[in-house]
């Protein structure tokens, strides 16, 4: 047990309908915030009023980008009861991030237990509805005073949360995602295997085009050939070929889902052939063109399953299956959905329950 004063708002926010909500435009009455000083190490652990943060202009994230974050959810459970998703998977992944920007790690359990806590003080913020759920969005930033190229000395790290409905408009729809060939996102060696800002940053202005194009997002390839799929930047990618659930593997440049690895022990556990391996662009036009591309999906935490149903590759269109949403898809998403609602058993110990 860590001690983790809390400081109460003063008044309350009137909480959204579930009907109104839509994704991560609400956030809670309260957060859980910590600092970091050298020396010193990660001190002051509290939960505070949610507010606006002071920071001084020349503070190390605005300029230089030093930072990290995930997301994951808690979910209103058919008996009532809150359950959050494999929590203890995410925590972990912070700190593989932490590693990666010369941030220092936090204490898994005190992320841990001041997350739960957290969510029990909010617990009335957990929708009801289906495809509703609380995003759990923890994050660190640098925060020293400084204009200049290295490490901070000092951050905060914050949990905020915020009652979310489907993350695309769309919903449980397929979503139509136009491959690149123009930019990259990431490279080996880069920063794309962990969960930071500028990853997304660099993103932004592809997934512009692919908009006016009228795609929903973007498909990365990788940065050498233009020929490896990678990912789609905020989820990981699938494809079901042949009767063989294939997604590309964790090599560097692509990030480690939870979903991913979600669908991974799933599907495996059906008896399905699974496989991670590469996969380049033009094979799956092949497979389109000899009609064995039965579906393509993406995963992460924001969505669980988006199926695709079409692909825009230069002046090529690629539509897996019949275009409507596959039958693995749609197993994946009502067998993972129903394990976040407590709808089916728990076969691999997923959820905590509050
Ligand atoms: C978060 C994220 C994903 C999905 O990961 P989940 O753990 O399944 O939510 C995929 N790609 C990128 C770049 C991400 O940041």
């Amino acid at each position: 047990m860590y001690n983790i004063p809390v400081q109460k708002a003063e008044s309350l926010k009137k909480k959204p309908l579930d009907s109104e909500l839509t994704f991560g435009t609400v956030f809670t009455d309260h957060m859980f915030i910590m600092d970091y000083t050298t020396p010193g190490g990660w001190k002051n652990p509290r939960i505070e009023p949610y507010q606006p943060l002071v920071l001084d202009p020349s503070t190390m994230v605005l300029h230089y980008g030093q930072a990290i974050f995930e997301g994951l959810k808690a979910y209103r459970r058919n008996n009532g009861k809150i359950g959050i998703f494999r929590p203890r998977a995410y925590v972990s992944r912070l700190n593989r991030s932490a590693e990666r920007l010369c941030i220092p790690k936090v204490d898994e359990d005190l992320f841990y237990e001041a997350m739960i806590k957290l969510i029990e003080m909010e617990k009335d913020w957990v929708p009801g509805s289906r495809e509703t759920s609380l995003y759990i969005r923890p994050f660190v930033i640098a925060t020293d005073p400084y204009l200049g190229v290295r490490p901070s000395h000092t951050y905060k790290f914050m949990i905020i949360l915020s009652p979310v409905g489907a993350y695309y408009p769309e919903g449980f729809k397929p979503v139509k995602i136009y491959v690149t060939d123009k930019y990259v996102r990431a490279v080996k060696g880069g920063l794309g295997y962990v969960k930071t800002p500028a990853n997304y940053a660099a993103s932004l202005l592809a997934a512009e085009e692919a908009k006016k194009a009228g795609y929903t997002q973007v498909l990365w390839l990788d940065g050498c050939q233009f020929r490896y799929i990678e990912e789609v930047g905020t989820m990981n990618i699938f494809f079901v070929i042949d009767d063989e659930v294939i997604t590309p593997p964790l090599e560097g440049s692509i990030l480690g889902g939870i979903t991913r690895d979600s669908v991974l022990h799933a599907t495996r556990n059906w008896g399905l052939k699974v496989k991670e391996e590469p996969i380049a662009i033009d094979q799956v036009y092949e497979a389109y063109k000899k009609g064995t591309l039965q579906e393509i999906f993406g995963t992460g935490t924001a969505a669980v399953i988006s199926p695709v149903s079409e692909l825009k590759w230069n002046d090529k269109i690629i539509i897996p299956g019949d275009g409507n949403v596959g039958k693995i898809s749609q197993k994946l998403y009502d067998y993972i959905t129903g394990v976040q609602y407590g709808l089916l058993p728990d076969d691999f110990g997923w959820v905590t329950e509050l």
